[in-house]
């Protein structure tokens, strides 16, 4: 039994290092908090117990306090693993299914573990190497490398999808009218430690950059390649649903986890999980009133993609033994219901009028109230959209960087069943604004009531804001092709409700995540000059509230209208010119690898693989080299000044073959 009793001087010597899986007595459900500000991870909560990891000092803080204890075995014993896919068979495996279905079968790597294990996603469709007019649907799993029936899960729908194209009727439909994405193991070094965290000890749960708060001993927001590889695939592709599988309980939840504050869409997030409730005898709750979490994959996905994401904890176990045929069936219907429910809701194409080309637009719906409006994105190749939505009658805004706004109103989905088709041809226009969310924190008493939301930062100034609490913090993209670049004049302008007036601490990067340029102390609505900081060009802005005010307030802090820029990259050219940068490549005595390190002339540099993808960021010095498989990669250094300079190609070989 997983929650069993373990004497605690025996499993204080071996887990004591990490912190160990307690579960804790409680008379009341709401004492999670308590515990929480006492060290506990929390990892669920019931009305009588709380279950959590929690390290040495942590334990004697909670016995201090006055609570009892029980130190609980979160591993699962090595005789189970003949009943769950290994890494190498999940590897296999889907390889075997791509070779064996190709035209419906495409396996992509997403990225790298910590240990440089493959994050396989396996998207099946018909015609899998195109982009069609469809929509995408998500499943993944195994993020807590513990809970291996997640990863059962969403093989059993890659056999299942795969061996009944042609054969079902229903099935063949499914795949023929969606994308279906499947990351069988989000956490693959997780899972061969047979722990919860990844390789660097980190919950990947409580790692994703939506009201980040350092949960889970997550260093900062997205901090680990397997959380970054899941947010480049949930950017470059716009899924209109997704689904995590973990263990731990047998519940359906949806957002929010960080704040107790309703999402714009409850009653559509209530049906969705209602639906999966019924057909699998699973309870359902909102995530917060089950217990409260930061960091965690389905806030990131609502709050930064617009995607619906819930979670479904399939048992009380991660992996019960010999019972993974039981739980596949058990989910079978829930799952199919919840693929076909892409199919419904507001569907349509974004387009330039002027060329007719895909425009990828950012797109708010609601009621004229505009407070309450909730948003997506077309897809960036092909413009098209496909969103589930409740019967009602919407009004959809729909505007891009270089695009005027366009607005439809009274658009009415019909029911359950039927999708609404909306096509929009956008104008251009001069302005741009910033585009998309990346991260953002706030400050937790604030954000128990904060009803602003940060997509009310993007696009143009509207005099709808994001307050954003005191020291809370946000990135936003200005979109690729339309960063910000130095002109005459100021560049850009940080645009604060009208009448507020607060202190914010700006900075400008080309990357997301930094390195940063800090601008002048602002306050209020201020704009900005490039040059004053010698920066050519800045794709990412970084705002932090630096007022020094209480957060009892709901609107505490700056409230951000818009980032709007004024001088601003207008087509997709791309600056390629300069010197190869200098690498070296040194053979070591590790099988299959060799070291890399970057050539001092270059600040920083970057790795790509033959695909394009970004594989590896190297900081000058010798302190930031790793370890690579063989292959054939491209290297490209940045500047002191900021640019790019050419790629060189590094083909490294395996060990025994130099
Ligand atoms: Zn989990």
């Amino acid at each position: 039994m997983r929650l069993g009793l373990v004497l605690p001087c025996l499993v204080c010597l071996s887990i004591s290092a990490d912190g160990g899986l307690v579960r804790v007595r409680v008379p009341l459900h709401d004492e999670y908090r308590r515990l929480r500000e006492l060290g506990l991870d929390v990892t669920g909560a019931a009305d009588s117990v709380v279950r959590g990891y929690a390290d040495d000092a942590a334990r004697a803080r909670i016995r201090a306090a006055g609570y009892e204890y029980e130190l609980l075995d979160d591993s699962c014993p090595p005789c189970l693993h003949e009943f769950y896919h290994t890494y190498q068979q999940v590897r296999d495996s889907l390889r075997a299914l791509a070779l064996r279905r190709p035209g419906i079968c495409r396996l992509e790597t997403l990225g790298y573990s910590v240990q440089n294990r493959l994050l396989l996603g396996l998207r099946v469709s018909d015609n899998a190497g195109a982009r069609e007019n469809e929509p995408r649907v998500r499943f993944d799993g195994n993020i807590h490398g513990n809970e291996k029936l997640g990863c059962e899960l969403v093989m059993f729908l890659a056999y299942m999808l795969c061996d009944s194209f042609g054969v079902s009727s229903r099935l063949t439909a499914l795949v023929n009218d969606l994308e279906i994405m499947l990351v069988p193991m989000v956490n693959p070094d997780g899972a061969v430690a047979n722990q919860r965290q990844n390789a660097n000890g980190v919950d990947l749960n409580r790692d994703y950059g939506y009201m980040w708060n350092a949960w889970g001993q997550s260093p900062a927001w997205f901090s680990q390649p397997e959380t970054r590889a899941q947010r480049d695939d949930c950017e470059r592709n716009e899924y209109c649903l997704s689904l995590s599988f973990h263990c731990g309980a047998e519940l359906v939840v949806y957002p929010w986890g960080c704040t107790p504050l309703p999402t714009r869409e409850q009653p559509l997030f209530q049906r969705i999980v209602a639906a999966y409730g019924t057909s699998t005898g699973y309870d359902t709750s909102n995530m917060h009133r089950w217990y409260q979490v930061n960091g965690v994959s389905f806030d990131a996905r609502y709050g930064l993609n617009g995607t619906p994401e819930i979670t479904t904890e399939i048992a009380w176990r991660g992996a019960p033994p010999d019972s993974v045929e039981y739980y596949c069936l058990r989910n079978k219907e829930a799952m199919l219901g919840f693929m076909t429910r892409a199919r419904t809701g507001i569907h349509g194409t974004v387009t330039d009028t002027a060329t007719g080309l895909p425009v990828p637009a950012f797109v708010r719906v609601g009621p004229p109230s505009a407070a309450q409006r909730w948003f997506f994105y077309s897809s960036q190749e092909s413009g098209d959209f496909h969103r589930p939505a409740l019967p009602g009658t919407y009004s959809l805004s729909f505007w891009a960087p270089g695009y005027a706004e366009t607005t439809v109103a009274g658009v009415a989905v019909p029911d359950t069943v039927n999708p609404v088709r909306v096509d929009v041809a956008l104008r251009r226009d001069r302005g741009t604004a910033a585009m998309r969310v990346v991260c953002v924190q706030q400050n937790d008493t604030a954000a128990r009531q904060n009803t602003t939301a940060p997509h009310l930062v993007l696009g143009p100034a509207d005099s709808l804001a994001y307050s954003m609490s005191c020291g809370g913090r946000i990135v936003l993209d200005m979109g690729a092709g339309t960063e910000i670049v130095d002109g005459p004049g100021p560049d850009f302008i940080v645009v604060e409700r009208p009448s507020a007036n607060d202190t914010i601490v700006v900075a400008v990067g080309d990357s997301w995540n930094g390195p940063w340029t800090t601008m002048p102390l602002a306050v209020g609505t201020c704009s900005f000059d490039l040059a004053s900081r010698s920066v050519p060009h800045a794709r990412y802005v970084y705002i932090r509230d630096a007022s020094r005010r209480p957060n009892s307030q709901p609107g505490a802090g700056y409230d951000l209208d818009a980032v709007v820029a004024i001088n601003h990259n207008s087509g997709t050219e791309e600056r390629v010119s300069g010197e190869a940068t200098r690498v070296t490549a040194e053979q070591t005595t590790v099988r299959h690898v060799l070291l890399l390190s970057a050539s001092p002339f270059a600040l920083h540099s970057s790795l790509f693989d033959l695909s394009g993808r970004e594989v590896m960021h190297l900081r000058p010095g010798p302190n930031d080299v790793r370890h690579l498989p063989a292959g054939v990669y491209f290297v490209s250094g940045r500047m002191a000044n900021g640019e790019w300079r050419m790629a060189n190609k590094v083909i490294i070989l395996p060990a025994g073959r130099a």
